[in-house]
């Protein structure tokens, strides 16, 4: 296989406009203002973006409520075939805009290329979605009236992502928004602006009507998007992000009753039994675990291990996890890239310090390395007491914390102590314990035998205090569509 040629950050850096993009033009934000974005690799700022104003937001929700009503009109085989050239364009520039994802973000490029795919991929699904909105008609049991059933756009929408994914979240929000012929406002993480701005620009020279797409990227985020909650013109949010955040915007949304989609935090629960195939259910952990350094709202955050097999599952992820390469995402080779920034670093480091203080053992990993960069060893703890601090906190960070189990009703309750339920995880080889641990798990998700569940074909979310709607699969545009009900007496 050739190894693809990734062109220097700094190159595609000077392609992207670090402007608003509002109306379909690249604009600057009210007085001026701009805001750094960071290479968490190194701790210098690779560029300034605009800061956006509430003025600005303001100006971008008029452009989404002045286009909504003409692109709810446009022809679904004109929107579906906007999504294909754009997901095209993505494949085709999939090396430039994994360097730059790598420079604002830190994964490594190869995976930053992979994420490329997958973002990609989402309009490809949706583009094959727009075509098949489907109505209705029906003879009312009276057999005297008509039902007709229509399905139309929600209206605008406001769409908010995080910063691990950052073109991957976006597309798939804009996908299925596009498709079901919504208008929206994106508002990307602060610290991953770059990525949604560069796929502004495709979407633009793929055809996408002024207005439709409008990207304010902005330092206070809370200030310009309240007004656009609580002000009634918005008809959806459709959030990506923390719990925290996500109750607090919930609440924002109640006065003006926006509809909502929410896919927040995890605590994923990654459980071998005694006759799992242990090749298998390592090489899943690493998946599980080190996929973006384990910032993954997917990532395993708690294993629970049979304790007949639990020291050599530990050992043999040890070395797999000790011999990663940890470095600047942009070096060839390097595995492990920097954690986002300081403060997410910090708390890995207070996370461990605490399962360490409760007696936890640290086969691999541990130590925060001298210099520059958000760099942090993976870690492998075991004999991790339940009272951890990270058996309720998302780790978000490259730390496997193993504990061992006895029988399945004990670490079906185990697992099932939290107020999140995004994934579960489950190897096994007996097929009737693998469904019935699919079914007994709290989970949105479960991966059976497998470390990756993300697809776009895959309605994507969770359960209790992990989210509310799907994201992906053939529910995704549901999410973008309201029903109309039409009474014919006849
Ligand atoms: P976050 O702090 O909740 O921020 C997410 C987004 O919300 C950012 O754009 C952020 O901008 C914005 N935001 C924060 N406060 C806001 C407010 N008051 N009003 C409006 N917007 C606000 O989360 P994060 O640290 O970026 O991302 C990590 C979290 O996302 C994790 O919990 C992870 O599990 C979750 N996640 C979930 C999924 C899923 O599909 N379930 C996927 C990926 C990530 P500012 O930073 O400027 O505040």
């Amino acid at each position: 296989m050739s190894t693809p040629s990734f062109p220097a950050a700094a190159d595609v850096l000077a392609t992207v406009s670090k402007k608003l993009y509002i109306a379909g033009s690249w604009s600057d934000a009210a007085g001026g203002l701009t805001m750094p974005v960071d290479d968490p690799a190194t701790g210098e700022t690779l560029c300034e973006v605009a800061d956006a104003s509430p003025a600005d937001g303001r100006r971008a929700l008029a452009a989404a409520e002045d286009a909504q009503e003409k692109w709810a009109a446009t022809a679904p085989r004109a929107r579906s075939e906007i999504l294909r050239r754009a997901y095209e364009l993505i494949l085709e520039r999939a090396d430039a805009l994994a360097a730059l994802m790598t420079a604002e973000m830190g994964k490594p490029l190869a995976e930053a290329r992979g994420e490329a795919a997958y973002a990609a991929e989402f309009f490809r699904w949706f583009s094959e979605e727009a075509v098949r909105i489907d109505g209705g008609f029906a003879t009312m049991p009276d057999g005297r009236n008509r039902m007709l059933l229509m399905r139309r756009p929600v209206g605008p929408c406001l769409l908010i992502t995080p910063w691990n994914f950052p073109l991957a979240m976006g597309t798939r929000k804009i996908g299925p928004a596009i498709a079901a012929g919504c208008t929206m406002v994106l508002k990307p993480a602060p610290q991953t602006p770059l990525s949604s701005l560069a796929l502004a620009g495709i979407l633009e020279e793929a055809g996408l009507p002024p207005g439709v797409l409008n990207v304010v990227t902005t330092s206070r985020a809370g200030e310009v998007v309240e007004p656009l909650l609580t002000g009634g013109q918005i008809r959806k949010l459709s959030f990506t992000g923390s719990t925290q955040v996500g109750r607090t915007l919930l609440a924002q949304c109640a006065p003006a009753v926006v509809r909502t989609s929410m896919e927040l935090g995890g605590n994923a629960p990654f459980i071998v039994f005694d006759d799992a195939d242990l090749d298998v259910a390592v090489e899943g952990a690493m998946m599980a675990k080190m996929r973006n350094m384990g910032e993954a709202c997917t990532a395993a955050n708690r294993f629970f291990v049979h304790r007949s097999v639990a020291a050599e599952f530990a050992d043999r992820l040890a070395r797999r996890m000790g011999a990663l390469e940890v470095g600047p995402g942009s070096r060839p080779g390097v595995d492990v890239g920097p954690l986002i920034d300081r403060a997410g670093r910090e708390k890995v480091e207070e996370l461990v310090a605490d399962a360490v203080a409760r007696g936890a053992e640290v086969l691999v990993g541990g130590s925060t390395p001298d210099g520059p960069g958000c760099f942090y060893p993976p870690t492998v703890l075991t004999g991790v007491d339940t009272a951890s601090r990270l058996m309720e906190t998302e780790i978000f960070g490259p730390v496997a914390a193993i504990l061992t189990f006895d029988d399945e009703d004990e670490v079906v309750a185990t697992a099932n102590a939290t107020e999140w339920g995004l994934v579960g995880y489950v190897f096994t080889r007996e097929l009737n314990r693998a469904l019935r641990m699919s079914e007994r798990l709290e989970v949105g998700m479960v991966g059976l035998n497998t470390g990756l569940v993300s697809n776009p074909a895959a309605p994507f979310g969770g359960v209790k205090q992990s989210g509310l709607g799907r994201e992906g699969g053939r529910v995704g545009i549901d999410e973008f569509l309201e029903y109309k009900y039409v009474a014919v007496p006849v």
